[in-house]
């Protein structure tokens, strides 16, 4: 786990460096095109801090999904309210001490607490949310925040499906896809696979190669390798608990299954075929569980996918040009990776966000100064040139000039001032 969290401080270092190195790029003001309509004019746009903004963030990455989004917020020029996970006390703590220790506290607060303190703060007015978290708290968000017109920003999870083709490098699909899931928080991530689809022919070798490169990296007792998580508390030990253990899903364990209340682990498990209407394949799994649905044809995947609300992430791996430009362009997902699992929220100049049930807004880079900011219009108009077309009295003249004008037509214009039209 101590070298997930310092892959994660990378990250976040990353996220600082870049911020203080583009920040002069990212305020500067961004010149926009001006029409005859406004001629003579220069036009820009200025983006400015929205003002107090409420920042809160989920347990599972409790230091980089704090502090990335604050990055954003006092780069764009906002005072930053956060709010850390309460399933994540420590981390909470230490971010209270850290931020107070180290940053302008007329700028930058740390409000520690559950649901009680988090719906204190949603009754104040914010000029932005910035939430993440499931998508049944952000409902709340957004019903608290719309009292005062405040725009929110939603970071929220889903069910992110891997697609597998048989044309594929098997071992490098299979060890992506382990790292992925298992390697990464043990499945308790938003980007994590939720369920893999693959073809009735190839599930079987698929499958084979993942209890091997499993074995390989966890060993032959999973549960108790120490580069796999445990599960972050009882709550959520039990709702993986009844997700598995419905009797037509507890049927389709194809590997793994184990689970230790005590110590709060449940292993690596691989699922095969469980109803489309079970609980596991309705609510977001967060955690170590993993069915496989098979096909007929890798075809059927994509009406399976675009039959479910939109993910967070979709995945797929194969070698084939034609259906990696085909799901890159109909499947609807917060963002498409092929052939890897995750990797794209390290890269700062893609957004990182959801949409439909998935959730709206994103960041990261350029995309979180912009996410706090407000993208002000300004146009400078010259006093000079000052045209009576636009004053009455008006005449049918004055009409087919404006007209000319608003159309920014110049062969119109004149066509009109020739009195040709
Ligand atoms: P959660 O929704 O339970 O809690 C998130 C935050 O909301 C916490 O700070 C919590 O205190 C607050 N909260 C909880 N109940 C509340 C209520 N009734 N009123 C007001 N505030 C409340 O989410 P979680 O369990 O911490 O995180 C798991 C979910 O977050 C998953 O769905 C996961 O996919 C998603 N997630 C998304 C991202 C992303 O970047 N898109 C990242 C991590 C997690």
């Amino acid at each position: 786990m101590f070298y997930q969290q310092r892959v994660l401080v990378s990250l976040l270092r990353n996220s600082i460096k870049l911020a203080l190195k583009q920040l002069k790029n990212w305020m500067a003001p961004e010149k926009a095109k001006t029409s005859l309509t406004t001629f003579p004019a220069s036009a820009e746009i200025v983006s400015e801090p929205l003002g107090v903004v409420l920042v809160i963030s989920a347990w599972n990455y409790p230091f980089l999904l704090s502090i990335d989004p604050v990055i954003g917020a006092i780069s764009a020029g906002n005072a930053v309210v956060l709010k850390p996970s309460e399933l994540a006390p420590a981390s909470s703590a230490l971010l209270t001490k850290l931020l107070e220790q180290y940053l302008d506290p007329s700028a930058v607060r740390v409000v520690e607490g559950a649901v009680t303190e988090t719906s204190a703060l949603l009754e104040q007015k914010w000029d932005k949310i910035f939430y993440t978290g499931s998508s049944k708290i952000g409902r709340v968000i957004m019903a608290a925040a719309a009292k005062h017109l405040t725009p929110v920003v939603l970071e929220l999870g889903g069910k992110s499906p891997v697609v597998v083709d048989s044309d594929t490098d098997l071992k490098v699909t299979v060890r992506r896809i382990i790292v992925g899931k298992w390697g990464c928080n043990n499945g308790q991530a938003c980007v994590s696979p939720d369920y893999i689809l693959t073809t009735k022919e190839y599930a079987p070798k698929l499958i084979d190669a993942m209890k091997l490169e499993l074995e390989k990296f966890y060993g032959k007792n999973p549960i108790e390798s120490k580069d796999m998580s445990r599960i972050v508390n009882s709550n959520h030990f039990d709702r993986l608990s009844k997700l598995l253990d419905e009797k037509e899903v507890s049927d389709k364990i194809v590997y793994g299954g184990e689970k230790d209340r005590e110590n709060l682990k449940i292993a690596p498990t691989i699922l095969l075929d469980v109803p489309l209407d079970s609980l596991i394949m309705s609510e977001e799994i967060f955690g170590p569980l993993l069915p496989i649905l098979t096909l007929n044809n890798l075809e059927e995947s994509f009406d399976v996918i675009r039959s479910r609300p939109k993910p967070l992430a979709a995945y797929l791996f194969t070698h084939n040009k034609k259906l990696k430009e085909r799901f890159a362009a109909t499947v609807s997902a917060g963002g498409i990776v092929v052939n890897d699992i995750a990797v794209h929220l390290a890269l700062h100049t893609l957004p990182f966000g959801g949409v439909g049930e998935s959730g709206m807004g994103a960041y990261h880079g350029k995309f979180s100064f912009d996410a706090f900011s407000h993208k002000k219009a300004v146009l400078y108009r010259s006093l000079f040139g000052d045209s009576a077309v636009r004053y009455p009295p008006y005449s049918r003249g004055k009409l087919r000039l404006l007209k000319a004008l608003v159309d920014s037509n110049i062969f119109d214009l004149f066509k009109v001032l020739l009195g040709l039209a």
